[in-house]
């Protein structure tokens, strides 16, 4: 919406009757995670690509920009990324930058909807489609080691828009991300969601929900 220094929650708060949370549309669906999904098995856990859990809480760091993976610097000679900078990682995996990929490479993609007729040709087996596809996948799996390094994490849930692509990202993402894993990371556990917009919803509502202690640490 090309905002900029606009402090949403102070001026909703003001307009509106009730107590407000502001927090992006992922990293709340990342707080829903924490409460009824990966939050039962895992304490420390990545939500591909915003959500960072670490001792059962969601990482906010200053102001409120932990878990940018997309913004992974890359390749310094990569295309230029909405952030200003060459070369982060969804200026080279991102949606817009597969479908620019494929038109590239002579893939007949409409304008309205390119995403479809991608997934159409992935599913045709369209050879310069599925190269495309799995050199983002293989990428990303190595971009993702790194936080999994860094961070000391043991499992990754993939969900958003984008997880349709997912049967074609998914076999070089995990080869990567494994293979470059420290040892004893290397068991990491990857699940990948379908993502639904009542997911939004959810991920709202659980921002309310996990201001109890008594939810967030059972
Ligand atoms: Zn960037």
């Amino acid at each position: 919406m090309d905002w900029r220094d606009l402090s949403l929650g102070a001026e909703l708060g003001r307009a509106l009757p009730v107590p407000l949370l502001v927090d992006n549309d992922l990293r709340s669906s990342t707080t829903a995670e924490l409460l009824f999904g990966m939050g039962s098995d895992h304490d420390d856990f990545l939500v591909l690509g915003i959500g960072v859990v670490l001792e059962r809480r969601v990482q906010r760091g200053a102001n409120g920009f932990s878990g940018e993976f997309g913004h992974l610097p890359v390749d310094p000679a990569g295309p230029r990324c909405n952030c200003g900078n060459g070369g982060c990682l969804q200026a080279l995996v991102g949606q817009t930058a597969l479908l620019e990929r494929a038109r590239r490479a002579g893939v007949g993609l409409g304008s309205r909807d390119g995403l479809a007729e991608l997934i159409d040709a992935a599913e045709g087996g369209e050879r310069a489609v599925l190269t495309i596809l799995e050199e983002a996948g293989e990428l990303l799996g190595r971009s993702v080691a790194g936080v999994v390094n860094v961070l000391a994490i043991k499992a990754i849930k993939v969900i958003g828009e984008s997880h349709v692509l997912w049967p074609f990202l998914g076999p070089a993402f995990t080869a990567a991300a494994v293979a470059e894993t420290i040892e004893p990371l290397r068991d990491l556990e990857i699940t990948v969601s379908p993502w639904r917009d009542t997911e939004h919803a959810r991920g709202a509502a659980c921002l309310l929900l996990a201001r109890s202690e008594a939810i967030t640490r059972p």
